[in-house]
């Protein structure tokens, strides 16, 4: 029994100090990259069970691969504003890890992005992507241009400039781009006629997001909204509880938000406020998902405007000060980092019973193992919001086989995913020893697909 004990703690020494010098080096390759590091250790912290089970992970040196994306690609975006001047601005493109698929992954247009927001991105992908069960490996990119206040026509040639060069890059079989914060229906649009024009030729699977007309897929729109209220649900019936009737509060109001209140209203929840970068309403009668979809989606409109046809709503400037709501279900779904340990901490003592990330990475570490600590439900957003990348997939499979689904065919689909993804990652928990957390059996459960196959597939 004693020897047994002692090849127990040698076994599981040596996990941790593979895992420890695994992030040294990380940190060491990429010292001014602070998101791409807080979510590698979140990835290495849940995987020291992985790699003590099943040591043929650290032979493979599989972990010292992972970490390395296999290029990063970053070009100059220049174009002409609506004055005549010449701007230029900072594309990138990460191709992560391509061994169960063509690389995958949206892109970002804000001013915040930069090697770290990317790579941060393309890393968690590689997990999401796997743990959808479609066959895509990770990636994102992106751009520090700035959409908001650019008209359509400086819009349309920055995306241009933008794609001239990405198109070098991708194709249905290489690596395939969709939307993120800052590009939507309008913006893929754009890039797949420019794309089309250079290559003189019709290739849908390209990019995913399309218009409805040229390839794209019923119900991408709203997949990653609903696919994190699908993933809530399922989480809440687990534990014998409901969304009916609870009180909701969703961060943002771009695309994930707002078919995030979409969902739980139609699923009977209350989703009584809501924000943008400026900050957030509280409409207590339940937010009228009509006013917000007019101002955000339709019109390029602040949040604010909200409370100017809600006369019993209220508007308050600072978009943080949202976690201050007592709800019952938290759902962050505007952008990195925007839940703090302060945050999760008001949302405990307000008896907060679920959180479910729609946005990525959008709770901080501790916030996340503050939730973890207090028994908080937690779903983390490779898990939660992964509904948007599995529809794409869909979307991929629709273009190549030429043919179309219907909006309850592919909704029914992104239920089954979504429940797959659940089940999934709290059998990973259980099988790892964290039973019950979501976070371990999510990074987990995506985790081994990844590396079974580029064991599989030798040293490359
Ligand atoms: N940007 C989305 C995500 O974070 C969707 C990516 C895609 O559809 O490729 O997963």
């Amino acid at each position: 029994m004693k020897a047994l004990d002692g090849k127990q703690e040698t076994k599981s020494n040596r996990a941790t100090e593979y895992a420890e010098q695994v992030f040294e080096t990380v940190k060491a390759r990429n010292p001014h990259e602070p998101e791409f590091l807080q979510a590698v250790k979140e990835i290495i912290d849940s995987l020291i069970p992985v790699f003590e089970k099943n040591p043929k992970y650290m032979d493979y040196s599989i972990l010292d691969r992972m970490v390395e994306p296999d290029r990063i690609i970053s070009f100059r975006v220049p174009w002409v504003d609506d004055l005549g001047n010449v701007q230029v601005n900072r594309g990138f493109r990460v191709q992560f890890n391509n061994a169960i698929g063509p690389y995958k992954g949206g892109l970002r247009f804000h001013p915040s992005v930069n090697n770290s927001i990317i790579k941060f991105l393309g890393f968690e992908q590689i997990f999401k992507n796997s743990l959808t069960g479609q066959p895509i490996g990770g990636a994102k990119g992106g751009s520090d241009f700035d959409p908001k206040g650019k008209s359509e026509l400086e819009i349309m040639r920055f995306t241009q400039s933008f794609m001239t060069e990405l198109s070098k890059h991708i194709g249905p079989d290489t690596d395939v781009p969709a939307g993120d914060i800052g590009v939507g229906a309008r913006e893929i649009g754009f890039m797949f006629g420019q794309f089309k024009k250079m290559r003189s030729r019709f290739e849908p699977g390209v990019l995913t997001g399309k218009g409805i007309d040229f390839g794209g897929s019923l119900a991408r729109t709203e997949a990653t909204g609903y696919g994190v209220v699908y993933f809530i649900q399922e989480m809440l019936q687990h534990n014998d509880l409901d969304l009916k009737d609870k009180t909701v509060v969703i961060s943002g109001s771009g695309n994930v938000s707002i078919y995030a209140i979409e969902k739980a209203q139609q699923l009977g929840a209350n989703v009584i406020a809501c924000s943008d970068s400026d900050g957030f309403i509280v409409d207590t009668d339940g937010i009228c998902l009509e006013t917000v979809k007019r101002l955000k989606e339709t019109g390029d409109e602040r949040i604010c405007e909200y409370v100017k046809e809600h006369s019993n709503a209220h508007y308050s400037d600072n978009c943080t000060d949202i976690w201050d709501i007592p709800c019952d279900i938290a759902l962050p779904c505007a952008t990195q980092n925007e839940l703090d340990e302060d945050a999760a901490r008001k949302l405990i003592a307000n008896n907060v019973k679920a959180i479910g990330e729609g946005a990525n990475m959008p709770c901080t570490h501790a916030a996340v193992d503050l939730f973890l600590e207090e028994g908080v439900l937690f779903a983390p957003g490779k898990a939660a919001n992964a509904g948007g990348v599995a529809v794409s997939a869909l979307e991929m499979a629709q273009n190549s086989s030429k043919i179309s689904w219907t909006f309850e065919e592919v909704d029914f689909k992104l239920q089954e995913i979504m429940k797959d993804i659940y089940q999934k990652s709290m059998g990973s928990a259980e099988e790892y020893g964290t039973s019950g957390n979501l976070v371990a059996g999510a990074n987990i459960a995506g985790f081994l697909k990844v590396a079974d196959a580029m064991i599989a597939q030798g040293v490359v």
